[in-house]
């Protein structure tokens, strides 16, 4: 019998999947009870959050461009030059196994399922409530999507009469079209229940075409691995990376970005962009659902980065991404409103 343990990923063990970077800690039942009865109130409970109102004609017409469109938390419509790529499509009201429990999303999604144009392709970060949404996912699966989703995921869809899904590991690619998505570490973990934390593996996203390569962290912590990516992937144009739900950051530090991790993050996968996602959608930890960006603004700052590198989108803005510059398309500055919001 070959010994399959010396070929082994890192990540790969007996029992599942595992975040083998120093910077993972494993945060128990008992830390998440800790937190949960440590939690502080959220104060203030309304909200100003950019929204900008996607008349989508820009989007339903065929371009040879490349676009960003952020419909709210981790889900951005990306067009290639006519192909379209969702991704982490969060649509629902609750990010929750059910719909009448669970965190509540305060901002409406900007674009809704059914004006949408029609998806090719979906890839999936992770397997939380708030990144893979049942009922998101079954609609795109109706309308003929594909999905690129980490290893073992593919079971779930397939149980739920979603063939049409490709599953990859961490460094494996798949290529379709002028496109190849490259599965690549991100450290966090997966669970729907109790019961399967360790079943289905996590990721993050390479997606390349001819001239355009852009990076989809979904739900990670700071760990070396960015510096690992970066290595690899050496024209990164556009990085989505999270800035939001990292409060308190004794238990969230492992898991999510903060924005001072995010600036980081940028340098260390030395790509030329980044646009911020992962806040002011969902109440899902204790800063306040309008800090991440106030906090954001002070680290590009601090780091000395052009402000220009690192951006924020209002809800439903479109950019196009011209000669290494933003282009929006969805109106200019004076169509970008503060919309107000209130904790459910
Ligand atoms: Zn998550
Ligand atoms: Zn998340």
């Amino acid at each position: 019998m070959p010994d399959k343990t010396t070929s082994r990923p890192d990540h790969h063990t007996d029992d599942g999947f595992r975040n083998p970077y120093p910077t993972w800690r494993d945060h128990g039942f008992r830390d998440m009870m800790k937190w949960t009865f440590s939690r502080k109130p959220d104060i203030p409970e309304t909200y100003e959050l950019p929204w900008i109102e996607n008349d989508l004609s820009f989007l339903n017409a065929s371009d040879s461009s490349v676009s960003y469109t952020w419909i709210g938390h981790a889900t951005f419509l990306i067009e290639i030059r006519g192909t379209t790529i969702l991704t982490d499509p969060f649509f629902s009201d609750r990010a929750s196994p059910v719909q009448w429990a669970g965190p509540k999303r305060m901002v409406p999604p900007a674009i809704t399922l059914e004006d949408l144009p029609p998806i090719d392709y979906v890839v999936i970060s992770h397997n939380h409530y708030d990144h893979l949404d049942f009922k998101s996912v079954q609609y795109l699966s109706d309308q003929g999507s594909h999905f690129i989703v980490p290893l073992k995921m593919d079971r779930w869809f397939k149980k739920h009469g979603m063939d049409k899904v490709t599953a990859l590991d961490w460094w494996d690619s798949f290529s379709v079209g002028e496109l190849t998505f490259h599965a690549t570490p991100s450290q966090h973990f997966c669970a729907r229940t109790p019961f399967d934390q360790r079943e289905v593996l996590w990721a993050s996203w390479i997606i390349e075409s001819t001239d355009h390569t852009c990076y989809f962290a979904g739900d990670t912590g700071y760990f070396p691995g960015f510096q690992e990516i970066g290595g690899r992937f050496t024209s990164i144009d556009v990085a989505l990376l999270p800035i939001g739900a990292y409060e308190p950051r004794w238990f969230m530090q492992p898991v999510h970005l903060n924005p001072h991790d995010a600036v980081q993050a940028l340098g260390d996968l030395g790509a030329k962009k980044a646009i911020a996602m992962h806040w002011g959608t969902i109440k899902l930890t204790d800063e306040a659902m309008d800090e991440p960006p106030r906090l954001l603004r002070k680290e590009i700052e601090n780091a000395g980065i052009s402000s220009d590198r690192f951006v924020v989108f209002a809800h439903g803005e479109t950019r196009v991404i011209m000669g290494g510059g933003w282009n929006t398309i969805t109106g200019d500055s004076t169509d970008r409103k503060l919309r107000r919001f209130s904790l459910p």
